[in-house]
């Protein structure tokens, strides 16, 4: 099934025309006659988009839409609206609500499917976006997505000079945006950073002659790494559903085939902006969520959170190619004392340099992570009982070896470090290997940690292998 698409009409006739329609490129489609109706059913059956009259017999589009966004769970379904009669007030009233586009009738069915794919391809991007910002955010690690911001780019690119800079002086009153006039040659040429467009408005002249030019820019917009989240709208002076629809299909968000007017166009821009910068926060708080998650913000290095299922990974590795690992936990000697004698920030100062050393003397793959408040993780693959017992002494005697400065102090003061290891990866036999949990391991190496503690501290203290 392509998508779920909620039809609102209350003559049956029109449903069942556009059911058969969009029931035959695959669409699943569910019917309401009412607004009251179709608000039940969009909660019900979470449509990827909904397609109504303009006019309902308890409202019409406008409020319809106003109703959806009101409520979180159909705020973000996309509302495609198709009037029976040319009625410029209703269409600019459905756009200002919120409604991502008006069709008349008759529909050419080739540009109806493209548009219903072009409006469901964007929402269910925007969708995952959503969901796994939603995951962020429920570790605790997003930022409540706003609608403010500097003025976006908006960059009108047309072949005909002097009527596309006339567009551009009616669109200047209107819209709050950086205007610029681009030809299809010069649109992506020298886009500095902090200089690409937000929006790209492509004009299609009247006549086919530049039509190539335009379609191929849309495409490479599309393809171009700076620029493939940007909003693209294909403004045609005059109506080729065919062209309309293969637009569409390159990647243009919005189409107007009606020509130009002002008042539409920059209805249609602010609402794309608006999307795309909802969609930029997504992205870079998913971005910076993610990595927050997994990281400790003190020493920058991994989490326990990350550590537990790399060591599974790592773990299921060795398994697989016989090669053993291994697993040291590293705490240091007596750092309550630390935090009593020079204070807090002196303690932290400490774990940050101990980060460091730990660090800098292990290998680009081996893991260290801050598993515990003075307690390290580190995993080490394919490393033998030998190699990994001259890796611990050397990080403990990085740590111990040489002082460490602190606010709190005017000497530099002494700090020293016990670890436990232990190797994983073993087979018991030739042919068997021993896949070990990531927790068991972990508890093996603690108790050797714990027997470096009670002998004195300072030191390095071999586990039996997990085996
Ligand atoms: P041992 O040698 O037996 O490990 O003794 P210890 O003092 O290091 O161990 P203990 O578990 O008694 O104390 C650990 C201390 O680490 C207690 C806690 O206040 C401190 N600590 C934990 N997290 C942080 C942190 O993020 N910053 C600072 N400054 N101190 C921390
Ligand atoms: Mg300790
Ligand atoms: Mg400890």
């Amino acid at each position: 099934m392509q998508g779920k698409i909620l039809i609102v009409d209350a003559i049956s006739t029109n449903r069942i025309v556009l059911k058969v329609k969009l029931a035959s490129a695959f669409y699943e489609v569910v019917q309401a006659a009412t607004a009251d109706e179709a608000c039940v059913a969009a909660l019900r059956h979470t449509p990827d988009l909904i397609i109504s009259a303009m006019a309902l017999p308890d409202c019409d589009a406008a409020q319809l839409c106003a109703r959806l966004h009101r409520h979180p769970q159909t705020r973000a379904v996309p509302l495609m609206v198709v009037g029976c009669r040319p009625d410029a007030e209703a269409r600019l009233r459905a756009l200002e609500a919120g409604v991502q586009d008006v069709m008349l009738k008759p529909i050419d069915d080739t540009l109806l499917l493209a548009r219903v794919r072009s409006l469901i391809r964007a929402h269910n991007s925007a969708a995952e976006w959503q969901m796994r910002d939603d995951t962020s955010r429920a570790l605790g690690f997003a930022e409540e997505t706003t609608d403010f911001g500097p003025p976006g780019r908006c960059v009108v690119v047309g072949t005909d000079t002097g009527p596309t800079q006339n567009m551009l002086r009616q669109l200047r009153p209107q819209l709050r945006a950086n205007l610029t006039f681009a030809t299809p040659e010069t649109a992506l040429r020298d886009l500095a950073p902090g200089k690409i467009p937000d929006v790209f408005i492509l004009i299609l002249q009247q006549d086919d002659t530049h039509s190539g030019d335009i379609l191929r820019l849309l495409a490479a917009v599309r393809a171009t790494a700076i620029t493939r989240h940007a909003g693209i709208l294909v403004l045609q002076q005059r109506a080729d559903p065919g062209l309309g629809a293969y637009a569409l299909d390159l990647g243009a968000d919005d189409l107007m085939s009606d020509g130009f007017d002002a008042t539409e166009l920059t209805l249609r821009v602010k609402a794309m902006m608006r999307r795309k910068r909802i969609a930029d926060q997504l992205r870079a708080t998913v971005r910076t969520g993610l990595k927050a998650a997994v990281s400790d913000p003190l020493t920058g290095l991994h989490n326990r959170r990350y550590a537990m299922p790399h060591l599974t990974r790592v773990a299921e590795h060795a398994a697989a190619t016989g090669r053993s690992f291994a697993v040291m936990v590293a705490d240091l000697d007596h750092f309550k004392q630390i935090n009593d004698l020079y204070g807090h920030a002196s303690g932290d100062a400490v774990l940050v340099e101990v980060a460091r050393r730990l660090r800098e003397n292990l290998r680009g793959v081996d893991l260290v992570a801050r598993i515990g408040g003075e307690e390290f993780l580190i995993v080490m693959p394919a490393t033998p009982l030998s190699e990994a017992r001259i890796a611990a002494s050397r990080l403990c005697r990085k740590i111990g070896g040489q002082g460490f400065k602190v606010p709190g102090a005017t000497e530099p003061i002494h700090v020293t470090i016990s670890i436990g290891v232990t190797i994983g990866g073993l087979r018991k036999t030739p042919d068997e290997a021993t896949p070990v949990d990531a927790n068991d391991l972990l508890d093996v190496a603690d108790k050797a940690l714990y027997a470096a503690k009670m002998q004195g501290r300072n030191q390095v203290n071999l586990a039996r292998p997990a085996a």
